[in-house]
């Protein structure tokens, strides 16, 4: 294998530090710790680890963590008055609504009821609306930690060729808006895209947002580019990312494996989100 492997094991350990101290020293300043509240609705086995390695990762850093929990037939109406209740709850600083939510229930309508100042997933209008304006504001969780592995790996973005595979709200398009306002020239790919390897081939900096399972393979990496993989797909050997590690390993500068490249980050950014909203409401 050629390329250097991108351990966001490592770097994610390096941001939960920091953060311990930050939630330390809020707590020194104003006589409580941070706290970050999720809301869990129904069932989803899935649904409820996600919430629980959170409410794991908070303690582990001294964020006091909360966890509404509702019944399965929660109704959308009762979900929007949980979610205007914590934003009111001058004890909460951070709002997690654990999505996927039920089919009866709109999830960008409960999303653009989360007080924005309090959007640690960074997915309200008014926060995505920030992004798109250049403006400080509560990024989404994923595409912070993109930003932290390559700031880590100290990778020039000035200038540099970046092509984004995905546009979604969650990753692609806030992942492309970080690496603009980076002052990459950015290509965002996705469905419809004609040739995607020969757009992909293009760049300096590589980041697949899929879900397809190796759809990138070494046809659609650059020698010497930095590729992050934020994919995470299941298929029958297991889990896998977006890109074809073995032969893509052999071709870029800089890879992130599946697991334990961006999956890592997510959580520690969510932690990083809690601390910035915390700080700006006192
Ligand atoms: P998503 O909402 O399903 O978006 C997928 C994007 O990929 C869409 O823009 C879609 O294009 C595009 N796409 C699908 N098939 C394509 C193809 N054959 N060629 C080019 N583009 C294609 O997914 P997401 O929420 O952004 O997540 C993407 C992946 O990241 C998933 O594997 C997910 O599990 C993973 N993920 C990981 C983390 C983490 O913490 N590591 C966090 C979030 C997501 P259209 O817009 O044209 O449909």
């Amino acid at each position: 294998m050629a390329a250097r492997l991108i351990d966001g094991r490592e770097v994610a350990a390096a941001v939960r530090e920091r953060a311990a101290l930050e939630a330390a020293s809020y707590e020194a300043e104003t006589g409580r710790p941070p706290a970050l509240a999720t809301v869990l609705v129904g069932d989803d086995p899935a649904s409820r680890i996600y919430v629980t390695n959170k409410h794991k990762a908070c303690a582990e850093v001294g964020i006091h963590s909360l966890n509404r929990e509702l019944p399965a037939e929660t109704t959308e109406k009762e979900l929007l008055e949980v979610v205007g209740q914590l934003g009111l709850d001058d004890k909460v600083d951070g709002i997690l609504v654990q999505l996927p939510l039920s089919e009866w229930i709109d999830p960008d309508r409960v999303v653009a009821a989360i007080d924005p100042a309090k959007d640690v997933d960074g997915l309200t209008p008014a926060n995505a609306g920030l992004l798109a304006h250049g403006m400080p504001g509560l990024v989404p969780c994923t595409p912070a930690g993109v930003m932290e592995l390559l700031r880590h790996e100290g990778v020039e973005l000035d200038g540099a060729e970046a092509v984004v595979v995905g546009r979604s709200k969650l990753v692609g398009v806030p992942v492309a808006r970080l690496l603009l306002a980076a002052n990459a020239t950015v290509t965002v790919c996705h469905s419809r895209t004609r040739d995607l390897p020969a757009v992909c081939r293009r760049a300096d900096v590589l980041i697949a947002a899929v879900g397809v399972p190796r759809l990138l393979g070494a046809d659609a990496v650059k020698p010497g580019a930095v590729v992050i993989d934020v994919g995470m797909n299941r298929a029958d050997d297991g889990l896998c990312g977006d890109v074809d590690f073995d032969p893509v390993s052999e071709v870029a500068a800089a890879l992130t494996p599946v697991p334990g490249g961006v999956g890592p980050m997510t959580i520690a950014m969510l932690l990083v989100n809690t601390l910035a909203a915390a700080r700006a409401r006192v």
